[in-house]
């Protein structure tokens, strides 16, 4: 049998507190702090202090709140919604609370929970939302560290969106019939168009896509957002697609994109990897567009992860241009891209004062031509160049290069799983790179070429050649 749910000894309700008066006693930083919290409410604040401090005093001249500088006495609590005793002192908040318990007012001190009827939360606060979080005294750093989860998993637009979805409500109760088709209104309007119109800060847009979702009965048109996973590393992830993924109902990946990171979203949302496997031939292209667009067509809310940037190599171009196509609305979540991630490894300026000005992304597949790419005359110019999908192309990059008239003592720089624990980093030089290929590297490898290397922290790094055995001494 399943052990039991401890119980709570203090149950968390919502007051209702607008138009009504919440008392605080005391005129330092402790009155301070609970009036601040207090403030977030539509209360009518009313502070007693015989000598309020300067801080309190500016406070409450700036937000209108009432002052009463008297010394306190029980005549004050009257009519009360609330009592806080935050004087700071032992027998002075004593005699608060009985006074405010005579009046049968509920009554908190600050800092002495055994005296309190109730206690504060931390809050998150997206009027008219509000999540509150108590941890009945097991300490404000953890309600806090809480809180700060909280408050980055709720868009800031979260307060507007129940707003607009409470003058909606009436309407909605008139059109639809209770039970499933409301409840499907409901899913499509807080995840769906009309969230992410008042996110971008549209509100007219947010509008008209709720009323067209009342006419449409509530069946949502889906969304596709094609959102950079980043290099792998689950932290390096935005905090907007991690919104994202939370309110996916689909989640449409590539074989790059770690098991990790997939995780961070909706839990019972459903997963489909169209990315390369051995033995396994990927989904090409063109399915995989049209896959994005029947998802959609069906009202489902996707995600297509990509790792690293979406724009960056990732065929987004034809992705994009295929929904456009089918009228179905997209967005871009930017990503951190794999150059940026193996830069970052290895502490390597891709740009450096005086040295390389210019920063190319390329994949070194457009070498294999008879004519040498725009990009080989900047390299040998002095940019800083980062190879992506280099593993199978950096021996042909290296002797093109150097045909080009780069010199094979140009510093090289590799990173195999960039962001990731198990990443391995390489150095050396232009005319090492062939080398490469005997180092047996399964993961993505991101090579970086150029006199900037010169600048990295590289000694960490692996030598790309194996190292020459040192002159014998004569
Ligand atoms: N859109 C991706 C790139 C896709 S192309 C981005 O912006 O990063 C795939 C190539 O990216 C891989 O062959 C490799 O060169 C590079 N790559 C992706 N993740 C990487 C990582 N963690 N470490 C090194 N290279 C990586």
């Amino acid at each position: 049998m399943p052990a039991p749910t401890p119980k709570l000894n203090a149950f968390p309700v919502f007051m209702r507190v607008t138009g009504r008066v919440v008392t605080i006693v005391g005129g330092g930083e402790e009155a301070l702090a609970k009036a601040r919290l207090l403030a977030q409410s539509s209360a009518r604040l009313r502070l007693v202090a015989a000598a309020p401090e300067p801080a309190l005093a500016a406070w409450a001249a700036e937000t209108g709140a009432q002052i009463v500088a008297a010394p306190y006495e029980a005549g004050h609590l009257h009519g009360s919604a609330l009592v806080f005793a935050a004087t700071g002192e032992a027998a002075a908040e004593r005699r608060v609370v009985d006074d405010a318990r005579a009046l049968a007012i509920p009554v908190n001190a600050v800092d002495r929970p055994e005296l309190c009827d109730f206690y504060t939360p931390a809050l998150v606060n997206r009027a008219p939302v509000a999540v509150a979080i108590g941890t009945e005294g097991a300490g404000p750093v953890l309600a806090q560290m809480i809180r700060a989860r909280v408050d980055r998993m709720l868009a800031p637009s979260l307060g507007s969106l129940a707003a607009l979805a409470a003058q909606y409500r009436p309407a909605v109760e008139r059109v639809l019939p209770k039970g499933l088709a409301r409840r499907r209104y409901w899913k499509a309007f807080f995840t769906g168009e009309t969230a992410h119109a008042l996110a971008a800060g549209d509100a007219p847009r947010a509008r008209r896509s709720a009323s067209a979702l009342l006419q449409a009965g509530g069946r949502g048109t889906g969304h596709v957002a094609l959102v950079g996973a980043g290099p792998g590393a689950e932290d390096l992830l935005t905090l907007r697609a991690q919104r994202l993924m939370m309110e996916a109902d689909v989640i449409v990946h590539d074989a790059l994109v770690p098991e990790a990171v997939i995780a961070m979203g909706r839990r019972d949302a459903e997963r489909i990897d169209v990315g390369k496997r051995k033995g396994r031939h990927s989904t090409s292209q063109q399915a995989i567009c049209d896959l994005l667009v029947g998802l959609a067509r069906d009202g489902r809310r996707v995600v297509r992860l990509k790792a690293g940037d979406p724009l960056v190599f990732g065929r987004a171009g034809e992705e994009l241009a295929a929904l456009a196509e089918a009228g179905v609305s997209s967005e871009v979540v930017p990503g951190v891209t794999a150059a940026f991630a193996a830069a970052a490894d290895l502490g390597l300026p891709l740009t450096l004062r005086g040295v390389a000005s210019t920063l190319v992304f390329t994949t070194g597949h457009d070498l294999s031509g008879a004519v040498l790419p725009d990009w080989a005359r900047l390299a040998v110019g002095g940019a800083t160049v980062a190879v992506y999908m280099g593993g199978s192309v950096a021996g042909s990059v290296a002797s093109r290069l150097i045909e080009a008239g780069l010199g094979p003592d140009t510093p090289v720089a590799v990173v195999e799983n960039a962001s990731l624990a198990e990443r391995r980093l390489f150095a050396g030089r232009l005319a090492d790179l062939p080398a490469l290929a005997g180092r047996g590297l399964a993961g993505p490898v991101m090579t970086v070429i150029g006199q900037a290397v010169a600048a990295a922290a590289l000694d960490r790094a692996e030598p790309l050649a194996e190292p020459r055995l040192p002159a014998r001494a004569a």
